[in-house]
């Protein structure tokens, strides 16, 4: 490749266990084997693993700089970056698009993975303005954990448990956020997901019997597959 490169935007997005995580890994780890030099971001507001780390629900990690908002990814990109990485995209502010923008048209390659959709199977964020701007989309789907067909939602199984930074972030919508993976949620087509059947939290029913409830009440009754997950 010439001395300059130009820029781009690529977006990575699916439901839950969909595998953006380890797409996003794929590609920068190909960045790496062609001596280019990659930074990741992740919000801090994702403290599932280690703060200092992007990693998929397969525990392969990543070293990433957590930041509190979507400018300080541009104070903390290095002049020399190729290619920036950032996880979790749907949990920045809107002006995430702009540092998107801003680095590509600077010649840096932006990968972005994020949740298109939130729960409710509502657009997550600033996802929607990130697909609407990149050069390349991929959407991935994940395994529907009862009927087996491809799962593009992410099934909530409790109520909101935890209180957590964003939330009272004007951004997104009441209890839209709610970090968490195998405990909290699951993947689901759109036939079998239930974007209102959120069982309260109750401790002691929690999460494999609220699981077993949200599944009989489900229109799906395919037995062994409601077994897997
Ligand atoms: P994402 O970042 O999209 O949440 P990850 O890259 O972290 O996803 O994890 C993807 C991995 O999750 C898969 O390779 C698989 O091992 C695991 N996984 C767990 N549940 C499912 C499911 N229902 N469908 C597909 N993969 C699943
Ligand atoms: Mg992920
Ligand atoms: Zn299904």
């Amino acid at each position: 490749m010439g001395l300059t490169q130009m820029g781009c935007i690529e977006v990575v997005c699916g439901s839950m266990f969909s595998g953006k995580t380890e797409e996003l890994m794929r590609r920068l780890k190909r960045a790496q084997y062609a001596k280019q030099k990659i930074q990741v971001f992740k919000p801090v507001i994702d403290q599932r693993y280690s703060t200092d780390h992007v990693q998929s629900h397969d525990a392969n990690k990543i070293l990433s700089t957590p930041v509190k908002t979507a400018k300080e990814i541009l104070d903390r990109v290095d002049d020399n970056t190729r290619i920036v990485g950032i996880d979790e995209a749907q949990f920045f502010d809107d002006y995430i698009v702009e540092v998107a923008q801003k680095l590509a048209y600077r010649g840096t390659r932006v990968i972005c993975a994020g949740l298109d959709l939130d729960f409710k199977g509502q657009p997550f964020g600033p996802m929607p303005l990130l697909l609407a701007v990149a050069e390349s989309v991929t959407k991935l789907s994940a395994v529907c954990v009862v009927c087996g067909a491809p799962a593009t939602r992410s099934q909530r199984l409790v109520a909101q448990t935890e209180t957590i930074p964003a939330e009272n972030d004007s951004n997104f919508k009441e209890g839209q956020v709610l970090v968490g993976a195998h405990d909290y949620y699951e993947a689901r087509c759109r036939i079998c997901h239930e974007p209102n059947a959120i069982m309260t939290s109750q401790p002691g029913l929690f999460p494999n019997q609220m699981k077993s409830q949200i599944q009989n009440s489900s229109k799906q009754n395919n037995k062994n597959l409601a077994e897997i997950g």
